[in-house]
């Protein structure tokens, strides 16, 4: 039996896609062992892998805002303290290969350090080097890195300083944002894949990867039954925004639609004083299973969110805020399943006006049912074809 590390960034968007494959391992007979935080241990316990908590400083990393400067820096300090605290314990497993996400820039470097291969699984888009040109939408990353790359530079024990001299890691900042690997497993369809990604041989199109379609929760799926639903949600991430959500909220009070917002833990649902009838405010919802009950979804374009609405042909209104966000919306308004707008110029007035074009234009919709086929069909197999590609390129590296 051999030996893997699934070595995950700890959200649920890095999470979701990778499970169903995760599960498949070890179908296969392959040890599964999963490092993640301990919030994610009854969903990573149920793929059938052995959890086990990350050690360290854990709960003091908090994604707090969509800014690239910070992530950078977060990123960097997350991989020295993952390091730090659990590079012995995975040694001593002694681990034949690495399965990281693509955020998870201690798993390629584990790996690296161990002399094992790894494989890199993407929930979204990755930049590539033929996106490194400065162009209007990269010039905020290159400002970005540049700033933090001198910030490492001046500062005496600078994260990058300490990651050479305790690690020998030489951190290349590009490649940090690629953390590319010589397998790269993308978890949508190749439809989806922009031209930029067709010369790049090691990226491979699964098709999208949903595993909690069955989950049981007590949302009040009988209130949804009389009215068209709109769902909104920001994603798990970067949704600490109640000024979006009160705009969402003055939009639709008092329309025909019933209006499901799922807002995230940072906000406390009680912030919001006199919710209309027509709305269902949550932290949280089974989103997959809501998805089959809507007709239009208001997200930011993260791929997990996108692949589960197109698997259930829902068009939607994008309101991307990251990079790769706003890839994966101009890619869906080409394919015709739904309407990019600029999060920053959202009002009250535009976001009623847009949904409703998207809901009564028929066009949306058919164009999303189309798709919906083609993801469904390749949804089935999406894990299946990702273990097949992880053992080939495993069993030709030991
Ligand atoms: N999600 C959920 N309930 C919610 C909000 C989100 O189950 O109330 C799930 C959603 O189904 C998706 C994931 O969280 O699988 C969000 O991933 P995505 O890539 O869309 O966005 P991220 O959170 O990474 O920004």
């Amino acid at each position: 039996m051999r030996k893997a590390i699934f070595l995950n960034f700890p959200t649920h968007g890095c999470i979701n896609s990778l499970l169903a494959t995760a599960a498949e391992l070890v179908n296969r007979g392959e040890k599964i062992i999963y490092y993640c935080t301990e919030e994610f241990r009854p969903k990573i316990e149920k793929t059938g892998a052995r959890f086990r908590p990350y050690k360290g400083n854990v709960n003091t990393f908090k994604i707090e805002n969509d800014d690239l400067f910070y992530a950078l820096k977060l990123n960097v300090e997350m991989t020295i303290d993952k390091l730090d605290h659990n590079f012995d314990a995975i040694r001593k497993e002694t681990p034949d290969y690495i399965i990281h996400d693509s955020l998870c820039t201690w798993g390629k470097h584990m790996a690296s350090i161990l002399g094992i291969p790894a494989v890199n699984l993407m929930h979204s888009f990755p930049l590539t080097e033929s996106l490194t040109s400065f162009t209007f939408d990269t010039a905020p990353i290159f400002i970005k890195t540049g700033l933090y790359k001198t910030m490492n530079k001046f500062k005496k024990n600078s994260p990058k300083k300490i990651l050479k001299k305790n690690y020998d890691i030489h951190l290349s900042f590009k490649d940090m944002l690629i953390n590319k690997e010589n397998l790269n497993i993308i978890y949508t369809p190749a439809c989806m894949a922009p031209d930029i990604f067709r010369s790049e041989k090691t990226y491979r199109f699964v098709g999208p990867s949903l595993f909690f379609k069955k989950e049981q929760d007590d949302f009040p799926f009988d209130r949804l039954s009389r009215r068209k639903v709109i769902y909104i949600s920001l994603g798990t991430l970067h949704n600490n925004k109640a000024d979006f959500y009160k705009i969402c909220v003055t939009a639709f009070t008092g329309t025909e639609y019933c209006v499901v917002i799922s807002v995230g833990f940072q906000i406390d649902v009680n912030e919001f004083d006199d919710v209309p009838d027509n709305f269902i405010i949550r932290q949280s919802v089974p989103q997959q299973r809501l998805l089959g009950h809507v007709s239009l979804f208001i997200t930011h374009a993260g791929m997990n969110s996108v692949n589960e609405a197109i698997c259930s042909g829902v068009p939607m209104l994008l309101l991307p805020h990251q990079f790769e966000q706003k890839m994966i919306a101009q890619r869906i308004a080409m394919l015709g399943i739904g309407i990019e707008m600029r999060y920053k110029k959202i009002t009250p007035q535009k976001l009623y006006e847009t949904a409703e074009k998207l809901i009564s234009d028929p066009g949306y919709k058919n164009m999303a049912s189309q798709y919906q086929s083609i993801f469904n069909k390749e949804e089935k197999t999406s894990h299946l074809k990702a273990a097949d590609e992880i053992l080939q390129y495993i069993n030709k590296q030991i």
